[in-house]
């Protein structure tokens, strides 16, 4: 299982993830029901004049479980999704604006009417955007970029990556020509457990121990008022006579560190999260491929050349079965026509020695019944072979 660990800003613990598995798994993700759920909700907020903290939180739930980094960021930029979806689905089924809305609860009644009015508030002052509408966004992204590099035929993976680069490319030039400015958000800071903005939180018992030995040594003055350059070596300067701990403390910190993972990373959007899966993915030869069948993703699987994939359909078949199942009756379809056609020359040949033509046309007619039958299902390919053989030792034509 090839993994990617990370860690969001404001979150102190590591999420990780499977890679390919958690891109398809998103792509793939039906928001509706969390959707429904939402419009329910809205109904009884109508009624109730206040929306229900509860149900607010089995909502959250539901949706953190699309991706990962929702589930981290839930609190932290998803807080208020199901507001935000609420508020979508309103202007979207009455075909209203934010403005329209926020006029509509300029003076509003009740604590519902309040809570959507800060809301509207805050996009009209763009102290927000809606976070609903952005998850609806990434998926649509991911789903885009997918189809860019792996849809119809398989490719190499040199050739995926070139697909990854030029999509990436391409999103940089519109970004540099409408004056984007994407930097930040487009980066993925790469950690190792001990250097993290939180790591002290994370190895907690060991950053413990490590400050009761080095508390007498820390200098704090002009801590704080040096170039970045500088501030780097600040920590180290106190830290010169910094001997190794004895055996034991050693041993216990090597203990800390087991289950942790040596690489953390640190996404600074959304998207740059899904880009690094996709760039982690062709690193490690990790392919999609698009089902013939369904049209679905699909992980490549390097033993199985053919593009069919492996979900197990309502059929109770996966697409690969059906595939193999339709290739097995073509060969089979393909030898018995061959012995018909093998048998009726020999036939032939002996006309008027050992059979005559009205026999022949009678044995052709039986011949054709059979075959029709077999096509509508009243027949097998048993019955067939069965009457060819039977064919062969009364006319003593048996094949070479
Ligand atoms: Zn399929």
């Amino acid at each position: 299982m090839k993994s990617i660990s990370f860690i969001t800003k404001n979150n102190n613990k590591i999420y990780s993830f499977e890679m390919l598995k958690t891109l398809l798994y998103f792509i793939e993700y039906d928001f509706s029901y969390f959707k429904e759920q939402c419009r329910e909700l809205l109904k009884d907020a109508k009624k109730s004049h206040y929306i229900s903290e509860k149900k607010t939180h089995a909502l959250i739930s539901i949706i953190s479980k699309s991706h990962p980094f929702i589930e981290a960021s839930i609190n932290e930029i998803y807080n208020n999704i199901v507001t935000d979806c609420i508020i979508d689905d309103i202007c979207l089924t009455e075909g209203r604006t934010i403005e329209d809305l926020w006029l509509r609860y300029i003076s509003p009644k009740n604590a519902f009417e309040k809570a959507l009015f800060s809301r509207l508030s805050e996009y009209r002052t763009n102290k927000a955007v809606n976070q609903w509408q952005g998850i609806v966004k990434a998926q649509e992204y991911a789903i885009a970029k997918v189809a860019f590099i792996f849809n119809g035929e398989a490719c190499s993976v040199p050739e995926a990556n070139a697909r990854c680069k030029y999509f990436d490319l391409a999103n940089t030039v519109a970004s540099k020509e409408m004056g984007i400015s994407s930097s930040e958000s487009s980066f993925v800071k790469k950690y190792s457990v001990s250097n993290m903005p939180n790591s002290v939180f994370i190895l907690n018992k060991p950053a413990k121990d490590i400050y009761k030995r080095i508390e007498h040594m820390l200098d704090y003055s002009g801590a704080e008022d040096t170039a970045a350059e500088c501030n780097a070596f600040k920590a180290f300067d106190s830290l010169k006579g910094l001997a190794r701990p004895d055996e034991k403390e050693m041993f216990s910190f090597i203990e800390s560190l087991k289950n942790l993972p040596d690489d953390i990373y640190l996404p600074g959007s959304f998207k740059a999260l899904i880009d690094f899966e996709i760039e982690k993915m062709l690193e490690n030869g990790l392919m999609l491929l698009q089902c013939k069948k369904c049209n679905r993703y699909f992980k490549k699987d390097e033993n199985y050349s053919e593009r069919y994939c492996y979900r197990v359909k309502s059929t109770g078949k996966s697409c690969r079965e059906e595939f193999e199942l339709e290739n097995f009756k073509n060969s089979e379809e393909n030898i018995i026509a061959e012995k018909c056609e093998k048998v009726s020359q020999k036939l032939i040949k002996i006309i008027d020695k050992d059979i005559s033509k009205s026999e022949f046309q009678e044995w052709s007619e039986y011949l054709n019944k059979l075959k029709s039958n077999i096509q509508a299902g009243n027949s097998t390919h048993d019955d067939l072979k069965g009457f060819l053989e039977h064919t062969e030792k009364m006319y003593g034509i048996f094949p070479e």
